[in-house]
């Protein structure tokens, strides 16, 4: 299994469905940008120089302004159209794998190393000589 393939199954299907579900039902609900507001930071739009806040980080409640940046930050980099995009790329991706997988023979569906020769495997020997295969020793070159 490919490193691709394991991130790709670290979110399941259903999974995915969700979040799109989620990330569809969230439309109309500008999120996209992270501003300070009142004491804290916000996520919601900045539009024609006005700040429409819809999630204020409160992470001053427990003593810890220093993350309210940051979590704002990502709150409002994780908005749902980046979300589908993401989603959607994993689909386009997973096609790509899918159909590299089915050519056979190929790193995607892994390289039939078994030599012709002696029947073991060689990686990277492919159309090289068999390493098993070599001039006995003792040979002469005059005969
Ligand atoms: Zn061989």
């Amino acid at each position: 299994m490919t490193d691709l393939n394991k991130y790709m199954l670290a979110i399941k299907h259903h999974e995915k469905a969700e979040l799109r579900r989620l990330a569809e039902a969230m439309q109309g609900w500008p999120n996209k940008d992270a501003f300070e507001c009142d004491d804290s930071w916000c996520v919601g739009s900045i539009h024609d120089g006005e700040l429409y806040p819809v999630l204020e980080i409160q992470t001053q409640r427990y003593d810890q302004f220093e993350p309210a940046e940051s979590m704002a930050r990502f709150y409002a980099a994780a908005n749902p159209a980046s979300v589908l995009a993401l989603l959607d790329e994993i689909q386009r991706l997973a096609g790509q794998v899918e159909a590299l997988q089915s050519v056979p023979d190929s790193y995607q569906s892994g390289f039939n190393t078994k030599c012709l020769a002696c029947g073991q495997h060689h990686a990277g020997l492919s159309g090289l000589p068999c390493p098993n295969m070599m001039p006995a020793a003792g040979g002469t070159a005059n005969g």
